[in-house]
């Protein structure tokens, strides 16, 4: 336990930050399950992946040995024009829930985003760029991902395509003309850029989208135009490996504090902020070096890790993407409306997954309201006005320092503030008009989607 007295914020300097990217899995005693080909079922080779991803990001994807990844001068370079991130203090929290807990939280929303996602989607951006490729697309729900990409596609040069939910789009004008800022063209899904748009326009004129609908036309256009890739922002093996940039900086930060978490929590959707943050500690965990909890949060309305299965499964509602085994409610599975966009995803990533089965990290689901009420506390006390999906981490952290205030222990909580919510006041209207619900879905429903592969 440390002496010293924290600073409320602690930035790194230049020459504190990391240079490489750590690879969780090359200390992992038991890999995760390989991916497979969706086609043939068999193990997916970095000649599947080729089609997909670029050579960089596909041989990322399957390495599970090198242990740590240079991250190239121009990422670094970029990367400084808004890292690192702060370690906060949460000192006015403390005050207030009388605690005797320090609690600390990464904060990642400093940047146009307003979320971690931007870490990935340079990296992502750079080795396309480096292998020439000359378009890319993605999809996006929430808008998060879709404006880090931009920003990314814009700042290396590269023309993308996001193909957006149409009742995103519809809804929330200003993230796509946030994205239209760095240059990105936004469609709206389902749109008659595409064969897949075009059969479900012709059968469902009136469709408001789906995520399944915008990654097949994301895919097809990719596959369709010459020198394009699609590229994902969650989930895979290579974005938490590029996330790892958020715990290895935590990680300097406590050596400087002379500290330790006792607790580390992060928001999962895909699982990339988590296992990104909690990389470093986690391999100490599995060394046997330190013991610290981890502990996953999701929302009780799309409970993949608390309530899905683990096994193998489509990525994506296209089904075109490899097969991953993983906690999951079901590729087909559509999750009641939920604010916490960025947390609706049906899986979990393969690496969280198999730590999760093997028992090195605890997972927990939060209704909305529950969470709504923790970030607006958070906002009143710290001044940070926080996402919804980072809102879930908050709640736990405030509940964890709550325990430690009965039992006087004197613990160190570490959660991810992966962004901010600016973009999501009707949800904060919401709750604040008590027209928010808790929907959660009965053991019947999650059964109707459950995968047989
Ligand atoms: C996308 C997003 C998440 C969830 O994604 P993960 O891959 O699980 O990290 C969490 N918080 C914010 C702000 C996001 O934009």
């Amino acid at each position: 336990m440390s002496k010293k007295q924290s600073p409320y914020r602690l930035y790194l300097t230049e020459d504190q930050m990391p240079k490489q990217y750590y690879n969780l899995r090359a200390d992992m005693k038991e890999l995760p399950e390989p991916m497979l080909n969706p086609v043939t079922k068999k193990e997916a080779t970095l000649e599947d992946l080729l089609p997909v991803f670029c050579k960089e990001l596909a041989k990322q994807e399957l390495d599970n040995k090198t242990r740590y990844f240079d991250i190239p001068r121009e990422v670094q370079e970029m990367y400084r024009i808004y890292r690192p991130s702060p370690l906060v203090r949460a000192y006015n929290l403390e005050k207030y829930l009388d605690t005797p807990a320090k609690i600390y939280y990464k904060f990642e929303g400093n940047n146009t985003s307003g979320s971690h996602k931007l870490n990935s989607a340079i990296a992502q951006v750079y080795y396309a760029k480096q292998e020439g490729i000359k378009h890319l697309t993605t999809e996006t729900g929430a808008g998060q991902w879709g404006t880090a990409l931009s920003e990314a596609c814009s700042y290396f040069g590269i023309p993308l395509s996001v193909y957006m939910v149409k009742g995103s789009y519809e809804q929330k004008p200003f993230r796509k003309d946030i994205m239209r800022t760095f240059g990105a063209e936004v469609i709206a899904s389902p749109s008659n850029t595409t064969d897949v748009g075009r059969k479900i326009l012709k059968t469902h004129p009136n469709t408001t989208g789906s995520l399944g609908c915008a990654i097949s036309e994301a895919v097809e256009r990719a596959v369709t135009t010459p020198n394009s890739k699609y590229v994902l922002g969650s989930v895979l093996n290579q974005v938490l490996l590029h996330q790892s940039i958020i715990g290895l900086e935590c990680e300097t930060a406590f050596k400087i504090l002379e500290d330790y978490p006792d607790i580390i929590i992060g928001c999962a959707g895909g699982g990339s902020n988590l296992g990104g943050l909690i990389a470093p500690f986690m391999r100490d965990k599995i060394k046997g070096i330190h013991n610290p909890r981890i502990v996953a949060v999701e929302p009780a309305s799309c409970p993949s890790l608390t309530r899905g299965k683990y096994t193998y499964d489509y990525c994506d509602t296209g089904k075109m993407t490899p097969l991953a085994k993983m906690y999951t409610l079901g590729c087909d599975f559509i999750p009641s409306p939920n604010h916490a966009g960025g947390l609706r995803y049906h899986g979990m990533s393969p690496i969280i997954s198999k730590l999760y089965h093997d028992g090195y990290m605890e997972a927990v689901s939060a209704k909305q309201n529950d969470v709504f009420k923790a970030a607006i506390l958070f906002a009143q006390k710290e001044t940070i006005f926080p996402a919804p999906e980072s809102s879930h981490a908050i709640k736990v952290a405030i509940d964890e320092a709550l325990k430690c205030k009965e039992t006087g222990e004197e613990k160190t909580i570490l959660f991810g503030l992966t962004g901010t919510g600016y973009f999501d006041m009707t949800a904060y209207a919401s709750y604040l008009d008590n027209t928010m619900t808790d929907y959660i879905p009965t053991d019947e429903e999650l059964n109707n989607y459950f995968p047989n592969i």
